[in-house]
């Protein structure tokens, strides 16, 4: 690339900046108490917030701080392009907020940022403060190096994203588009959290690199019955009516819908077999999967891109043990493939719950879908490649969502890019929202100079 780095003191600085983060507790819902050392999370957004456009404004860089309400910030910066006529904009995105711990489950401080034997300890060191460091770094590098840019490069850490963004992501897109664009138009492109780890299967090493995220269907079942005395039980119960529609919805499971993403993720992956299967005998296809992939968190996270899943979380019925409940709600995780509507989806559960309860959306979010033949992921193919010769980087779909939902809404496709070499003894997946969340330095130290090269080849000019 012909830029000279000093990519140890990058990873170093790297390292600081994410450990820095996790001590500041940026718990989202902001209300709640961190138990773990009595500290206050509230206004813990705005803390990071000011912490990056510190950072960056130390740097020469331009960054403030938006707030939506006291404590709710989230830092924009922006690296202008250097040529008289740019073209549209790349955002580095990521969300600064994390989801609340249960301190006493975890080995270590959640927000101690203690580094110990190469690895970073703490709430949100996957989720996602590892990529707002890394995204920091090349911001700086990028500065550094006195590149000439061909487009402006933007840095969006924003607040909220873990409860939906109304906050943060969703907010802006809404009150301020010009945060998310130029004089050249809105963004050519975001990169932002999830994708670009690696995965281990039969003794080879892949790359994911999200194009796609499933949509969110946010449902609730209401049951309705009689009042009355506990003592005297009659079968018009609500508790027991939702209790009886919850077990036949979550017993019915989707049909498999094999998306071309999918289909050609699960092939590269030598899992062709369970894409073949999926749709036409379902039960092959689940002992096709149990055969082929050991690791049962990435068995489940396949098997969730083959369908829309519904996912029961919240119960709530009766308030007194001697009081027969008149009415009684769950909440249902639903998922959707690019593809499936909406409203057909919740008929259909309506039809399965019967006269037991109603079924009403209550938040929906379509599913997001990048082209894989973009410039950009071809860019990361080359730079992963470049990388780590021996392993094959793959789109792919993720199931849960992110930021890249608001982000669609300008038009603007969001890549889930964070690249991260594993080892196979990182349960990666399963520390988003887990307990003793961690990160190998060496996941970073491998990441950062591969994420420096794609941003740099996207938004340098020619000299
Ligand atoms: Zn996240």
């Amino acid at each position: 690339m012909g830029l000279r780095i000093d990519w140890a003191r990058a990873t170093d600085e790297c390292v600081t900046h994410l450990r820095e983060l996790i001590r500041i507790p940026s718990v989202n819902p902001p209300t709640l108490r961190d138990g773990a050392a009595g500290r206050d999370p509230a206004g813990g957004e705005s803390a990071a917030a000011r912490y990056c456009a510190e950072v960056l404004s130390g740097a020469g860089i331009h960054a403030e701080v938006l707030e939506t309400e006291a404590g709710r910030g989230s830092c924009f910066a922006r690296l202008p392009a250097t040529i008289d006529t740019p073209e549209p904009p790349l955002i580095l995105l990521s969300h600064l907020d994390v989801v609340p711990v249960d301190a006493e489950a975890w080995s270590r401080d959640p927000f101690g940022g203690e580094l110990v034997d190469g690895v970073v300890w703490g709430r949100g060191a996957v989720d996602m403060k590892d990529m707002v460091a890394m995204e920091l770094s090349v911001l700086l590098a990028l500065r550094r190096s006195g590149a000439e840019l061909r487009r402006d490069v933007i840095f969006a850490a924003v607040a909220d994203e873990e409860a939906g963004g109304r906050a943060g992501a969703q907010h802006w897109v809404d009150a301020r588009p010009d945060l998310f664009a130029s004089d050249a138009g809105p963004a050519a492109a975001a990169l932002n959290e999830v994708g670009g780890y690696s995965i281990e299967l039969n003794r080879h090493r892949y790359y994911t690199i999200q194009v796609a995220e499933k949509g969110i269907v946010w449902t609730r079942l209401r049951a309705t019955g009689t009042p009355g005395h506990g003592s005297m039980p009659h079968n018009d119960n609500a508790a027991e009516k939702l209790a009886h529609a919850v077990s036949r919805i979550a017993s019915a499971q989707r049909p498999a819908r094999v998306t071309p993403l999918v289909r050609d993720f699960l092939a590269a992956l030598g899992l062709g077999e369970v894409a073949e299967l999926a749709e036409r005998t379902p039960n092959a296809a689940a002992s096709a999967l149990e055969r082929l992939v050991d690791d049962p968190v990435l068995r489940r996270s396949f098997d969730a891109m083959l369908r829309d899943t519904v996912t029961p979380t919240v119960l709530q019925a009766g308030s007194k043990v001697n009081v027969i409940p008149g009415r009684a709600t769950a909440e249902l995780d639903v998922r959707t493939l690019p593809g499936t509507d909406p409203a057909e989806l919740l008929a259909s559960l309506q039809h399965i719950a019967g006269d037991l309860a109603t079924v009403d959306a209550v938040m929906s979010m379509p599913p997001v879908e990048a082209s894989a033949q973009a410039e950009i992921v071809e860019l990361m193919r080359v730079a992963l490649l470049a990388a780590d010769p021996d392993a094959t980087p793959l789109p792919m779909m993720i199931t849960p969502g992110t930021d890249a939902k608001a982000l669609a809404r300008l038009g603007i496709p969001t890549y889930g890019f964070a690249p991260l070499r594993l080892g196979a003894d990182v349960p990666f997946l399963a520390l988003f929202h887990g307990h003793d969340e961690r990160i190998p330095v060496s996941a970073l130290e491998f990441g950062l100079p591969v994420l420096f090269e794609v941003v740099h080849r996207f938004v340098s000019a020619p000299a």
